[in-house]
């Protein structure tokens, strides 16, 4: 089937008692039995939830996947792909990964026996490089937040195979309209689900996706061990929300689009960062590997005091952490989203105190220009 005849029906068939076409919304946290030991296949919310499993199917389709596994949030999600490795276990990630991430594996689970290596991925050479005799995993964001460096996910496919490692590919700024590591050789697929796949601003959800039965069993002992499951509810509003995933792309795009190219005419705007602006240093690659651009715009206002006042005097976007709602969103990762990175990292990635993300929504493009045509005229 078709991307968007899956987004629609995959997971979902009527109820079998009433024939509802939309999905019910299974709010129980336990169910009867039959006899002692005979039972629906259904015993505790925490483990099964048909809701859930809906939407674990739906997102596993899109992403070409056989197996997906729904988390409380994004971050849950990698913490249980930190499930599977242990202490004395290596890591090389991409070293301009979404803020919580470096938080998550730098602050926290470092304390916990495992090593990582924050690399430049983009250039696979260097990911060879840093392999050592007790790595188990190279995790990969490309797009990169807020960068937007590109990895070729591909080629960190093959070394991840000839050394058995197990690739990981956030794929939340691209979703599964755009990108599919898996297709591409990757082992999982991670989702912050908040950001796009739900793509309203009012759910935080996280998923995994995998083809590998072994990754799938442990995951979904992980995800039951845990505890760490998105209500029914949520489920049941990001279920509705990919029905509308394909539309809701190809208009962040064409927005997207439309703002690079503005911005790019603009004197105060020192530097735009955007995959589908030929000025992207990995266009190639971005053409190549995604079938899309995506929605996330990445400018650098040269001052700080700039970057400020286009961020305070903008009224259709909304000053917000976040991204990749209907609504255009604009903020400072310096000091919002990747504020637990240290100072000198973000330096080195060129996350600099004048650099502003757009995350720009389907609203009418002429309004969001306008927006920021105002804005600038307070400068
Ligand atoms: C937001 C985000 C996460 C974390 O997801 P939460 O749902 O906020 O826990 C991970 N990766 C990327 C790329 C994100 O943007």
């Amino acid at each position: 089937m078709g991307f968007q005849t899956d987004a629609i029906h995959a997971g979902q068939n009527p109820d079998p008692v009433t024939g509802a076409v939309s999905t019910p919304i299974y709010m129980t946290s336990t169910y009867a039995q039959d006899e002692l030991g005979v039972h629906k296949g259904y015993e505790y919310g925490r483990t099964h939830n048909l809701t859930r499993q809906s939407l674990e199917k739906n997102i596993a389709t899109l992403e070409k996947g056989k197996y997906g596994i729904a988390f409380s949030s994004g971050l849950s999600a990698e913490n249980a792909v930190l499930g599977l490795v242990k202490a004395g276990d290596h890591l090389i990630v991409s070293n301009n990964v979404y803020g919580g991430t470096y938080r998550l594996f730098e602050l926290i689970m470092k304390d916990y026996g495992l090593d990582f290596s924050w690399i430049d991925t983009s250039n696979p050479k260097n990911v060879e490089n840093a392999i050592k005799e007790n790595t188990k995993i190279v995790y990969i964001e490309t797009p990169t937040n807020p960068m937007l460096n590109l990895t070729d996910i591909r080629a960190i496919s093959k070394i991840c195979k000839d050394n058995n490692l197990i690739c990981v590919v956030d794929n939340t700024f691209m979703t599964p309209y755009f990108q599919n590591p898996l297709v591409a050789g990757a082992d999982v697929v991670i989702h912050s689900t908040t950001k796009y796949l739900n793509g309203h601003c009012d759910v935080v959800g996280g998923m995994l996706i995998t083809n590998d039965d072994k990754l799938h069993e442990r995951f979904r002992y992980l995800q039951n061990a845990v505890g760490a499951i998105p209500s029914p509810f949520d489920c049941w509003l990001t279920l509705r929300a990919t029905k509308t995933l394909a539309v809701r792309m190809k208009q962040h795009q064409e927005n997207a689009m439309k703002i690079a190219e503005y911005l790019q005419t603009q004197s105060y705007a020192k530097k735009v960062i955007y995959p589908g602006l030929p000025s992207h240093p990995q266009y190639e690659l971005a053409k190549k590997q995604m079938s899309g651009f995506g929605g996330m715009i990445s400018v650098d206002f040269g001052e700080f005091e700039t970057a400020k006042k286009i961020m305070n005097n903008i009224k259709v976007f909304t000053l917000a952490e976040s991204l990749g709602g209907v609504e255009s969103l604009v903020c400072h990762p310096a000091s919002m989203t990747h504020a637990s990175v240290p100072k000198e990292e973000r330096e080195k990635l060129g996350l600099t105190e004048s650099l502003v993300r757009f995350s720009v929504g389907i609203e009418d493009v002429e309004d969001l220009i306008a927006d920021i045509e105002q804005a600038v005229k307070k400068l």
